[in-house]
């Protein structure tokens, strides 16, 4: 049922942190912690600059025949996506000020191989005139948390999300990095820049960023499902969707979810007799 209601229906169910069953007079089935926790989350700002050389024809809009292509017309108006790592020596001081202690590069997860950290798509259109071009920067692998708590015992009501969205140094330093890139493309205002500073950048981010709508992880496999996707300590009961990855993935959902279903599908026919 996705990562967001998934753990909401467990809890109204009584399965969930007993304390926060408790808020709700919900009686409890299963005292489960993890139920609703670890929550990450692809966050996503959308930046749009003002072109300097309107002549230069980058957007839609301006005198560039590319632009009269059909392919511009449908959906979004861009035609690459590009997927960066980001500079070392920043990533050891943001990991060092989270753990606090210096990581070990051979052996530390974010920094023994190259890694995906932000994605990058440029939409030629943001103004009619063409005096404008956006940018969509993409958080790839946070590594602050967040949660899912009820809010009523209603099951139409949504629950309570805190996405938790720069809640680390590290996640901080990757939509910096991020931005400063974008910024760096010739040809852009000089509103924001690679040069500007990182609080300027940082507050701009902590305004924008909001949902890339990959919600996942609030029922963690390890915690609260086992490896056949049995939530554990309760008979009969899978949680099959996003809200069992253990991890980030460092790309979109749609295919992981899609490759866990199938898994699913072919452990349920397995337990079978
Ligand atoms: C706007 C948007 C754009 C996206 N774009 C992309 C993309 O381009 N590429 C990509 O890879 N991923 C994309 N994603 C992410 C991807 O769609 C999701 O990660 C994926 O669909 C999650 O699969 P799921 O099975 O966990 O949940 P879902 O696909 O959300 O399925 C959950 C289902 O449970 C049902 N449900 C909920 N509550 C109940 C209930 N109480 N009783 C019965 N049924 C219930 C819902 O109606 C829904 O059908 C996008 C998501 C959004 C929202």
């Amino acid at each position: 049922m996705q990562a967001i209601r998934s753990p909401q229906i467990l809890m109204l169910s009584g399965i969930g942190p007993a304390e926060e069953l408790a808020k709700f007079d919900i009686p409890v089935l299963l005292d489960q912690p993890g139920v609703g926790r670890n929550l990450s989350d692809h966050g996503i700002l959308y930046h749009t600059w003002k072109v300097k050389d309107l002549s230069a024809g980058w957007t839609l809009g301006s005198s560039n025949p590319l632009f009269n292509e059909p392919q511009y017309s449908y959906g979004t108006p861009g035609d690459f996506i590009v997927s960066t790592d980001v500079p070392k020596n920043g990533l050891i001081a943001a990991i060092a000020e989270d753990e606090g202690a210096t990581p070990d590069s051979a052996t530390h997860p974010l920094l023994a191989n190259k890694r995906t950290f932000t994605e990058h798509v440029p939409i030629y259109a943001a103004a009619p005139d063409g005096s404008l071009v956006t940018s969509v920067l993409t958080t790839m692998l946070p590594t602050s948390r967040g949660s899912v708590k009820l809010s009523s015992a209603d099951t139409r009501d949504p629950p309570l999300i805190d996405p938790n969205y720069l809640g680390s140094a590290v996640d901080r330093y990757m939509a910096r990095e991020g931005l400063k890139l974008q910024a760096g493309a010739p040809g852009f205002d000089e509103v924001l820049s690679e040069n500007s500073t990182n609080k300027y950048i940082g507050a701009r981010l902590r305004a924008a960023m909001r949902s890339g709508y990959h919600p996942m992880g609030t029922l963690v496999m390890g915690a609260v499902v086992d490896t056949d996707l049995k939530v554990k300590g309760v008979e009969g009961l899978r949680a099959v969707d996003t809200s069992v990855f253990p991890v980030p993935t460092t790309g979109h959902l749609q295919v992981a979810a899609v490759a866990v279903a199938e898994q699913a599908a072919r452990i349920i026919y397995a337990s079978r007799a």
